[in-house]
């Protein structure tokens, strides 16, 4: 470990002394703190941090807007907190282009409002925080529920700028819809928890606001009755905003969301009543506090498999259920139940450190990972961004 007086020196003579702080635990990942914490006032000086640690192989964590409680395992290394926050703004919005180019540092609900004003929206399911930035949202490959409508991250981010762990500033994509030439970076980036490079611009694809929305909830006496309702009414194409299956005692419940035109949402709520058949409608909030269990985990199934893979959770267990997607997220008091989990492939959401450092977040290593490992080796050749946090410890 460096000595810490001298990396600060270093890094004040590279950021400036109004943009340094010792490390503290407020930047701590996963129980390890940093040495120091830096937020730069421009790209440039960012990329500047970043070579510095590449040439004295230290190891930098990019941090956003500290929502965390989000995937990755314990760092290996962390000896720089690159606090992008400074980094903010709208770059380029044009309502009739469709798209909005901002920095990495501006939080989800600044871009809401942006875009909010112009009648417009991008893709961010309306369930993850306002105070999350673009940057970490991005890293994290954020999506909830509206994912069958919205989209992910994925499908809305057309362009990147980054920079990867030489400290090098590069583009990924671009600023208009159709600007595909050679390999879609961007797809590696979102996802990649800041472990091949550090987003500080972004350009997304927007959309219009929906004109109405309306949420709609019933209960079935199965799983598969409820997650019938879901995938029956997204075949007929209905206004379906988002699904969300979870369990009231002996009753299942499916906690619908339309969104669309005044008369496309009318119609889809009239056909959704006759889907449901003899299903109750169902008034009030479902009453899932999932966040109260501190390990959260995400199996994703087949649809057609997840009514079964619902039926076999224990009654009193925490979950929401995506039908459409297939995905299921449980909540744990305890991680007595991991190991059975992760053999049957769910992967660990967010857990508190004593419990990620027994574990590999994202459970057995995938056949891909030697190709994973080169490119980790091409982007970012002396592991100098957030080490060890990704599949296999990359
Ligand atoms: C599957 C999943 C679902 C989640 N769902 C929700 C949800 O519905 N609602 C919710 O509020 N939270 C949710 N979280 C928690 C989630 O991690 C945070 O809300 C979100 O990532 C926080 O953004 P942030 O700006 O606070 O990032 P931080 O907490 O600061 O960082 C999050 C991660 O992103 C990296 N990072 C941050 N900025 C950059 C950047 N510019 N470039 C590269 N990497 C960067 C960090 O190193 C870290 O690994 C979820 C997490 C996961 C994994």
């Amino acid at each position: 470990m460096v000595r810490q007086a001298a990396l600060l020196t270093d890094l004040r003579s590279i950021a400036g002394a109004e943009n340094l702080r010792p490390g503290s635990d407020e930047f701590a990942v996963d129980g390890v703190t940093p040495q120091a914490i830096v937020r730069p006032a421009t790209v440039k000086a960012a990329a500047a941090v970043i070579g510095h640690a590449n040439e004295t192989r230290l190891a930098v964590i990019p941090i956003g807007g500290k929502q965390r409680g989000g995937p990755g395992n314990v760092p290996e290394r962390y000896d720089i907190a690159l606090d992008v926050t400074a980094l903010s703004g709208v770059v380029e919005y044009e309502p009739d282009d469709l798209t909005i180019t901002c920095g990495a540092g501006m939080t989800l609900a600044e871009l809401r409002k942006t875009t909010a004003a112009a009648g417009q929206m991008v893709g961010f399911d309306p369930e993850i925080a306002d105070e999350a930035t673009v940057g970490g949202a991005l890293a994290a490959d954020l999506w909830g529920p509206s994912r069958v409508s919205l989209g992910g991250p994925r499908d809305f981010t057309i362009g990147l700028r980054v920079i990867t762990g030489d400290g090098l500033i590069t583009r990924a994509g671009g600023r208009v819809v159709k600007n595909v030439a050679g390999y879609d970076l961007c797809k590696l980036y979102v996802g990649s928890l800041g472990t091949l490079a550090v987003v500080t611009e972004a350009t997304f694809k927007v959309q219009p606001l929906p004109k109405a929305t309306r949420q709609i909830a019933f209960t079935a006496g199965s799983a598969a009755a409820a997650c019938g309702i879901a995938s029956d009414s997204l075949m007929r194409g209905l206004s379906l905003r988002s699904a969300v299956v979870t369990r009231a005692e002996e009753r299942w419940r499916l906690d619908i969301a339309l969104a669309g035109s005044e008369a496309a949402v009318e119609r889809s709520a009239r056909e959704l009543a006759s889907l449901a058949g003899d299903g109750e409608q169902e008034t009030g909030d479902s009453g899932e506090r999932p966040n109260e269990r501190p390990i959260g985990v995400r199996i994703a199934a087949l649809p057609s498999k997840l009514p079964a893979l619902l039926e076999e959770l224990p009654v009193g267990a925490s979950f929401l259920a995506y039908p459409t997607l297939g995905v299921v997220r449980l909540r744990l008091r305890d991680e007595g139940e991991l190991p059975s989990l992760m053999a049957m492939g769910a992967i660990v959401e967010d857990a508190p450190p004593e419990v990620k450092r027994g574990i590999d977040v994202f459970g057995p290593e995938p056949p891909a990972l030697p190709l994973m490992r080169s490119i980790k080796a091409q982007l970012d050749p002396n592991s100098v961004l957030s080490p060890g946090r990704f599949v296999g410890r990359i």
